[in-house]
């Protein structure tokens, strides 16, 4: 029998191991995660539970385990969901007083996926308001700690989901990426995230914030763990997601142990310029000698448009959000003020008492660079900065096969560090906008500590549906390093 102090440290590939020579059951694996995370609730990094519904779903799984079914990869492992996904038996409330108490009446897509390949649903997890944010702070429920020091953030939006991995709360979880929100908390947590190219995994059912940047992923141990789950999720959904892909499914853990011999890693200058910290800047450069070890070749390339990208997402971003989040009106969903005097004022006091500060900051902003008048030199003007950037990449994946840099520009922050400053906290996007304005896969791989021995993060992007080759450089270093091993103290 598995030892349930053991439980939490297997991967998702050992743990499915385990449940299949029914080691452990199902059921026995749920209890056991459900106990961490709610022994765990102060770092806040769930925000629902329905263990009814949970144990019902580990039961269906061990009946599958019992009758000897060779089932998925994924039988009776748990996951737990970003709360940006609609669910049927759990809340969903996308982090904001707006949705408190939420129930759709149906699941999204990926969250169905996920359970059809028997991944048990053990809870929902806290983000940043709308996936606004890049520190958890903008959560209507709390803020999430990082597990490696409480004092610190774990990164946003999806900082339940790299908190409740981290602290291996759960094997895995999903998360959301619009410009960052799955890299950037991972990186901050030690642990391991993908976000695939735009549009290869369904948007159906979750909580827009901007459609066009808005992508779902996987955060969890490893590259290999990554690859188990980012492989049951994608899939086209062209019926119910006009921006789906219309590729096929893949299964992205079959070429994780290729060699990456002659890979060309791009590195970028304007990711190692000023602003970045020394810390981080010394332990990527470790990591790319690593990859030179196994037998990688570095190329020195151009991404000169860098900085452009956060005037520009911080343009297109909130030009969408505020266009998506006209639903939210006290009439069709959540929310509604109890006293209002006419339609207008119900509007007003609704939206003002459902919505969080930096909500309404990128809403204003949204609507001032819509307006007529400013549109041609805001969003037109984003619009064609965007698509330089895209082309930038393209140029330089004519000399590289993937491009390999810092995540952030530091390790994570103290809670309240840059809180009342949302330009700072703008600024240490910098790394992660240009790959999802760009609407390419990136990734964000343990690479050591740095400063108060904090994680950081390294990033490899890829070009177009290029997941295969960014999970196998990473599953590589990782099979040749530790740094995706190390765990925090008292988890
Ligand atoms: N930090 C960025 C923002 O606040 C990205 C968020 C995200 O990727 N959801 O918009």
């Amino acid at each position: 029998m598995t030892k349930p102090t053991e439980l939490h440290d297997f991967s998702v590939a050992e743990l499915a191991a385990q449940l299949r020579q029914r080691k452990v059951s199902a059921v026995e694996t749920a209890q056991h995660f459900l106990g961490r995370a709610c022994a765990n609730a102060a770092l806040g990094a769930f925000l629902d539970f329905n263990e009814e519904a949970t144990l019902a779903q580990a039961r269906v799984a061990d009946a599958a385990l019992a009758a000897g079914s060779p089932g998925t990869a994924l039988l009776g492992v748990p996951v737990a969901h970003k709360d940006i996904f609609v669910t049927r038996d759990f809340t969903a409330t996308a982090g904001s007083r707006m949705l408190q108490g939420y129930r759709s009446p149906f699941d999204a897509t990926v969250v169905a996926k996920l359970a059809e390949q028997g991944a048990v649903t053990l809870g929902k997890l806290n983000c940043d308001e709308f996936a606004m944010g890049s520190a958890n702070e903008n959560s209507a429920f709390g803020p999430v700690k990082n597990p490696w020091d409480t004092s610190r953030v774990p990164g946003g939006s999806s900082g339940g989901s790299a908190a409740a991995v981290a602290a291996r709360l759960v094997p895995a979880a999903t998360g959301t990426d619009t410009g960052g929100s799955i890299r950037q908390p991972a990186s901050f947590c030690g642990i391991t995230g993908i976000k695939p190219t735009y549009g290869r995994a369904s948007r159906y059912g979750m909580v827009a914030f901007a459609s066009s940047l808005d992508q779902a992923g996987v955060l969890a141990r490893s590259a290999e763990d990554c690859a188990l789950l980012l492989s049951a999720m994608c899939g086209p959904d062209l019926d119910r997601d006009s921006t789906s892909l219309d590729v096929p499914i893949e299964n992205f853990a079959r070429s994780l142990n290729d060699s990456v011999a002659g890979l060309r890693i791009g590195v970028p200058a304007e990711f190692f310029g000023e602003g970045l910290s020394s810390d981080v800047r010394a332990a990527v450069e470790l990591a790319l000698k690593e990859y030179e070890k196994l037998g990688a070749k570095l190329v020195p390339i151009a991404l000169p448009r860098t900085e452009l990208s956060i005037p520009v997402y911080y343009v297109i971003a909130p030009a969408e959000a505020s266009s998506n989040l006209s639903r939210f009106d006290g009439v069709k969903f959540g929310h509604r003020a109890e006293q209002y005097d006419d339609l207008i004022d119900m509007y007003r006091k609704t939206r003002s008492q459902g919505f969080g500060d930096e909500v309404k900051r990128r809403i204003m902003i949204g609507t001032y660079v819509l307006s007529h008048g400013y549109y041609d030199a805001y969003y037109l003007q984003a619009q064609k900065i965007r698509r330089m950037i895209a082309d930038d990449f393209q140029q330089a994946f004519r000399h590289c096969d993937l491009i390999a840099g810092p995540v952030a520009p530091t390790v994570a922050w103290k809670l309240g560090d840059k809180s009342d400053d949302p330009v700072a906290s703008y600024l240490a996007d910098i790394f992660t906008l240009p790959a999802s304005l760009a609407g390419l896969p990136g990734m964000s791989v343990p690479v050591g500590f740095g400063a108060e021995n904090m994680p950081v993060g390294m990033q490899l992007i890829g070009n177009y549906l290029q997941e295969s080759r960014l999970l196998n450089a990473a599953h590589r270093l990782q099979q040749a390093t530790d740094w995706h091993v190390a765990k925090p103290e008292g988890f």
